[in-house]
């Protein structure tokens, strides 16, 4: 067995930024995984929503296999026709009209802390640089978005941090208000706050949030990386709340799996990032973007936003219906195929043993166990992993007591 991690991680060669799972994953298709022993998981991860059409998504695969045989790379220094197509499709489905390609969502987040400072700095003149964001929140691990992420544990020991950057509690009107000055540019923030717990933004909060931004001329910047794509049941969650930010950013889902982001912002941000200003070597590529058209197209032609919306329904319905009963359940909450369930107490053994059972699921904080579906999950694999679901928690009740 090459299941003792302990002897593996002794003699590996990478840094050990991750605690891995003692599983070793080599296939996939649909909701379906195996491991190196033939083993069956059943996958409510998505490689944390990043498979949302599941593994190997067929029209992408075909996509990619047609981009493979004819270009694979060009600098941006050329036009890309197929960057123009994949833009397009994204802005014909937002409030956004202009998009910047790039490799990942702190990439992507670093180009709206970017973008915003530089309108504010040499298009409104007025000089304001500071990014105000939530505690729980997260953005990245680049040194601007690992700043603007409002959880202590990713900044430790990175010291000095970039400066321009104010944190204050989520989902509270008053504090916000209390911290916005006239050094102030932008507000960023998510709708869910997906690795601070699955915590979902208040409508009151979603509004508030949109007057003061009005009000003293700041830039709405929303991190869609995780809940954009479909897996609200909106193309994107901002749209739950009739928000239209200025900037939004995506990255998780929008490649099936290759490794692309996108920073979004409307007409008016375009002469911000004139030639010159902010660039990537590798964002854009044919490649990606091959990922990028296959993976909306088979949104589109699917309706995935309208399916999560309905799907999400029978699985929250489920949870309540299994669980409800539990004690130490204390909430199960969430958006659309972004599900998490606190419970009380800490949630890592009964995710390795649902892990064991074969589901495949992650936290999200200490307490809460997060479900990230493919976005064309059944109403079988729902069933089935409700059921394993119910049984890791009442064994676990029950030893616990
Ligand atoms: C994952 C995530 C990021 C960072 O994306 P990377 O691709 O890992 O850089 C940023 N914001 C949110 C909300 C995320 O979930």
């Amino acid at each position: 067995m090459s299941n003792n991690t302990i002897g593996m991680s002794d003699k590996s060669s990478l840094f050990p930024t991750y605690n891995r799972y003692p599983i070793t994953l080599v296939k996939g298709e649909g909701s379906r995984l195996w491991d190196e022993n033939g083993r069956e998981y059943l996958d409510f991860m998505s490689g944390l929503a990043v498979t949302n059409l599941g593994h190997v998504p067929e029209q992408v695969k075909a996509r990619l296999t047609e981009q493979l045989d004819s270009l694979w790379h060009v600098s941006n220094l050329f036009h890309i026709p197929q960057q123009e197509q994949a833009a397009k499709l994204l802005t014909e489905r937002s409030c956004a009209d202009a998009v910047f390609f790039c490799n990942s969502g702190a990439e992507a987040n670093e180009a709206a802390i970017k973008l915003a400072r530089r309108y504010h700095q040499k298009i409104a003149n007025t000089g304001r640089y500071e990014v105000i964001t939530f505690e729980q929140s997260f953005h990245g691990r680049t040194l601007a978005t690992l700043t603007a992420t409002g959880q202590d544990k990713v900044k430790d020991g990175f010291s000095p941090l970039p400066d321009g950057f104010r944190c204050v509690p989520y989902n509270d009107i008053q504090a916000l208000e209390a911290v916005i000055t006239d050094k102030t540019c932008a507000i960023m923030l998510e709708i869910v706050q997906a690795e601070g717990g699955v915590i979902p933004i208040t409508a009151e909060f979603a509004e508030a949030v949109a007057n003061l931004c009005a009000v003293h001329g700041l830039l709405l910047i929303i991190d869609e990386v995780q809940t954009g794509v479909g897996r609200t049941g909106r193309w994107f969650a901002h749209e739950h709340f009739g928000l239209k930010p200025d900037i939004f950013t995506v990255a998780k889902g929008l490649g099936s799996g290759f490794p692309v982001g996108a920073m979004l912002a409307k007409q008016y941000l375009r002469d911000a990032f004139g030639p010159g200003t902010h660039g990537t070597t590798f964002g854009g590529t044919p490649i990606a973007m091959a990922a990028v058209i296959g993976t909306l197209e088979t949104h589109i032609e699917e309706r995935i936003p309208e399916r999560v919306a309905e799907i999400s329904s029978y699985l929250l319905a489920q949870l309540h219906q299994k669980l409800g009963a539990n004690p130490k359940v204390k909430a199960i909450r969430g958006m659309g195929l972004i599900v998490g369930i606190e419970y009380d107490g800490a949630a890592g053994d009964m995710i390795a043993q649902m892990h064991q059972e074969g589901l495949l699921v992650v936290s999200a904080g200490p307490n809460v166990i997060r479900l990230l579906p493919s976005l064309r999950v059944t109403k079988e694999d729902i069933n089935a992993a409700v059921a394993i679901i119910e049984r890791v928690l009442a064994e676990q009740t029950a030893q616990v007591g």
